[in-house]
C-alpha cells in the first residue's frame, strides 16, 4: 500500500515537472521578448530603414581605378530586431512613453507628392487642380522620419545611427571631359585625379552596445531578447499561456494535401502561426512572416513535402538549421529551424522522406518547424497546398 502511494506521489511530481517543463517556453517568451506595439516596431522599423538611407553616399564621379578597402557606397543595413532589443533592454520594456501621439506614417511619401508648406514637419500633400483652376491640396500623409515629436522613432533613430561607422579615404578616379571648340568640333580630354570618398560601415552589436554603455547584465538580456524570432512577432501571440492555433487553421483541423504534397511534420497539424498577411503594417516591414509555423516538439520527424533535389542544407541565418528542396514543378520548400538535419544537398529525394528533425535553431521562440513554399522564386501560402 505504501509503496503504491509513493509510487502515485512520484506519478504526480513528474506530472508537475511535465506541466512546468511545458510551460517553460511561454513563460521565457513572456518574460524576455520585446513586448512593442505595432506603432513601435514599426517606427523602430522605419528607422533602420532611413540609416540604410542616409548612409547611401553617391560615388565619385568617372571610373574609380583605385579606392580604399572597404570601400562601398551602399547604405548600410541596420538589423531593426536588434535595434528593437535594445530598446527594450534600455527602457526595462516599457514603451508607453515612447507610444503617445503616434500618428499613421509611411516611410517616404509618394510620388507626386509635395511637402504641405502649412502642414508642420513631414506632412505631404497631393496638389489638384478644382474646376476653377485653382489649386488644391488632398490626400495628406505624414512621412515617418521627418515627423516630430515622435518620441519612439527618434529613439529608435538614435539606437539605429550607432550602428552607422563613417570612413573617409582617397581614392583614384578617370574622368573624361569633352568641350566643343569654336568651330564645332568635339574635343575630349581624359584624366586621372584623386578625389576624398565617404563611407559607412556598420558596427557589429557588440560593438553598439559597448558605445550605448550597457552593462554586461543589459548585454546579456538584449541576447536574450535576440534568442527569439522578433521578425514574426505574431508568433509572440500565439506562444503565450491560453494561445493554441493560428487564425488561419483552428484547433481540429487537418491537412488536406494536394495531389504530390505531403505534410511535413507527419501526426502533427498544429499551426501556431500563419503565412503573413500583406495587410499587416508590421509584416508588411521587414517581418513579413513568409512560411507557417508548426508547433512540434524537439525531434519530431520532419519529411519532404514532395520529391525533389535538396540544393541547400546546414545553417543559414535567421532559418537555423534548414534545408531547401527544389522541385520539378518550379516550386521550392524550405525548412527551418531543424535540430538535426539527415541530408545532404545535391540528391534527389522522394516525397515523405525524412530529411531531418524539429528544433528551435536560429531565430526562434521555441521548437516548431518554420515551412516555407516558393513559387516563382516568391514566398506563398503553404496552405494553398494542404486545402481540399
Ligand atoms: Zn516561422
Amino acid at each position: 500500500m505504501r509503496s503504491a502511494a509513493f509510487f502515485a506521489a512520484g506519478l504526480a511530481l513528474l506530472f508537475v515537472l511535465f506541466v512546468a517543463r511545458m510551460f517553460a517556453g511561454p513563460l521565457a517568451v513572456v518574460k524576455h521578448v520585446p513586448l512593442a506595439s505595432p506603432a513601435v516596431v514599426r517606427a523602430v522599423v522605419a528607422a533602420a530603414r532611413h540609416v540604410s538611407e542616409a548612409t547611401r553616399v553617391p560615388p565619385p564621379e568617372g571610373t574609380i581605378l583605385d579606392a580604399p578597402a572597404g570601400y562601398d557606397p551602399d547604405g548600410i543595413t541596420v538589423p531593426w530586431p536588434e535595434v528593437l532589443a535594445v530598446l527594450a533592454t534600455q527602457r526595462e520594456n516599457d514603451f508607453a512613453g515612447l507610444e503617445e501621439s503616434l500618428p499613421a506614417c509611411v516611410d517616404r511619401a509618394p510620388p507626386g507628392y509635395v511637402r504641405d508648406p502649412g502642414g508642420g514637419p513631414g506632412r505631404y500633400v497631393r496638389l489638384e487642380r478644382d474646376r476653377r483652376g485653382r489649386e488644391r491640396a488632398v490626400d495628406p500623409v505624414t512621412v515617418c522620419s521627418e515627423w516630430y515629436p515622435r518620441a519612439a522613432y527618434e529613439a529608435a533613430r538614435a539606437v539605429a545611427w550607432e550602428y552607422a561607422d563613417e570612413h573617409e579615404g582617397a581614392a583614384r578616379v578617370r574622368r573624361t571631359e569633352c568641350e566643343t571648340t569654336p568651330d564645332g568640333r568635339t574635343r575630349c580630354r581624359t584624366y586621372e585625379t584623386d578625389v576624398t570618398v565617404r563611407w559607412y560601415e556598420a558596427r557589429s552589436l557588440e560593438e553598439v552596445m559597448t558605445r550605448l554603455g550597457l552593462s554586461a547584465a543589459e548585454r546579456g538580456q538584449v541576447r536574450a531578447f535576440l534568442a527569439f524570432d522578433l521578425t514574426s512577432l505574431r508568433d509572440l501571440h500565439d506562444a503565450l499561456p491560453g494561445g493554441d492555433g493560428a487564425p488561419c487553421a483552428a484547433p481540429g483541423w487537418r491537412p488536406v494535401p494536394q495531389p504530390g504534397w505531403i505534410w511535413p511534420v507527419p501526426g502533427v497539424f498544429r499551426v501556431t502561426s500563419c503565412f503573413g498577411p500583406r495587410v499587416d503594417p508590421v509584416e508588411l516591414l521587414d517581418g513579413f512572416h513568409a512560411g507557417l509555423d508548426i508547433g512540434a516538439p524537439t525531434g519530431a520527424m520532419v519529411v519532404a513535402a514532395r520529391p525533389g533535389r535538396v540544393t541547400q542544407t546546414g545553417p543559414a541565418g535567421a532559418c537555423g538549421l534548414g534545408v531547401r528542396i527544389d522541385h520539378l514543378d518550379g516550386t521550392a520548400t524550405r525548412y527551418c529551424h531543424l535540430s538535426r538535419v539527415d541530408i545532404r544537398p545535391g540528391g534527389w529525394i522522394a516525397g515523405g522522406a525524412v530529411i531531418g528533425a524539429v528544433g528551435s535553431t536560429g531565430k526562434s521562440t521555441g521548437p516548431h518547424l518554420h515551412f516555407e513554399v516558393y513559387r516563382h522564386a516568391g514566398p506563398v501560402d503553404p496552405l494553398l497546398y494542404y486545402r481540399p
